[in-house]
């Protein structure tokens, strides 16, 4: 694979959007696969009770698994819960299982509840340094659709946000909506929260309305839409159902293609910024 260069410090990234079916976990799963094809140490957080990260990246995920679940209720040791992606090197993951459901409600009496992602991530990367393992390069963070406190110890863990938009009627509206809560969390719980990245999603180049949509979406925030954008693609939502990403499964599809060359692009703009 192409050769990426490695971040001078672990970037974390949450993955949002609002709206649900807008390519959230389909771009996490397959822009973390992309990152690890080339070298780079990734680590996923499914933190969406739906767990469809961790399916797709081939990861165990029944109900009596450790999980993201019991590290933000119980404080349980991020590094007793992660496994290893069985198709790719290099790519971890902690995975979330039906409990996680429940953690929205039982996360609101417990201590420093907003923060209880970030202080695991932080204890885990010690962890990693007193055992040897090479310091993670990129944590990407899968988020259920919704502005939970799931979502807001995503947003607290996280230095950069990342923005699925499905090329659509409404893509536009709910971006304003999500970015006003991004502003609230910055105001209040993470200062260093950045959108550093939008990723145009599910894009059909035979409609107007797709291409009249990226223009307007790229007018807005030149800086941070990538160039590469995702095709809508059979490949890409067919890949979950063998537990893989696309980056295995039909690794020449033009789906596949598209998340390599996204990943690059957020991996060398990355480094590049500031
Ligand atoms: P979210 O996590 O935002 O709810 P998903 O990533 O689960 O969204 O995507 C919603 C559905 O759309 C899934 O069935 C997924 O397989 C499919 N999908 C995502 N991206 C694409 C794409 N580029 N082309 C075709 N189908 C896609
Ligand atoms: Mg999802």
């Amino acid at each position: 694979g192409r050769k990426l260069p490695k971040p001078d410090k672990t970037r974390v990234l949450t993955v949002a959007n609002q709206k649900g079916g807008v390519g959230k976990t389909t771009t996490t799963v397959n822009i973390a696969a992309g990152l690890a094809a080339a070298g780079l140490q990734v680590l996923v957080i499914d933190i969406d009770p739906q767990g469809n990260a961790s399916t797709a990246l081939g990861i165990d995920h029944r109900a009596e698994v450790a999980s993201i679940y019991d590290v933000l209720i119980d404080d349980v040791p991020l590094h007793e819960v992660v496994a290893p992606c069985p198709d790719l090197d290099n790519l971890i993951c902690a995975p979330a299982t039906i409990h996680l459901a429940g953690a929205e409600i039982e996360l609101v009496s417990l201590v420093a509840r907003e923060q209880r992602l970030r202080r695991a991530l932080e204890a885990y990367a010690e962890h990693r340094k007193q055992t040897g393992l090479p310091r993670l390069d990129y944590v990407l963070i899968d988020c259920p659709p919704s502005l939970g406190l799931l979502t807001v110890n995503a947003f607290c863990a996280a230095f950069e946000v990342l923005i699925p938009i499905q090329c659509e009627y409404y893509a536009l509206e709910g971006l304003s909506q999500l970015l006003k809560n991004i502003g609230m969390i910055q105001k209040h719980l993470n200062a260093e929260l950045e959108v550093s990245t939008i990723l145009l999603t599910m894009y059909d180049g035979r409609t107007n309305l797709a291409s009249q949509v990226a223009a307007d979406v790229r007018s807005h925030f030149p800086e941070k839409v990538l160039t590469a954008v995702i095709p809508r693609s059979v490949r890409i939502s067919e890949a979950p159902s063998y537990q893989q990403t696309v980056l295995t499964y039909d690794p020449s599809s033009s789906g596949a293609l598209s998340y390599l060359e996204a990943a690059a692009e957020l991996a060398e703009r990355g480094v590049n910024r500031g």
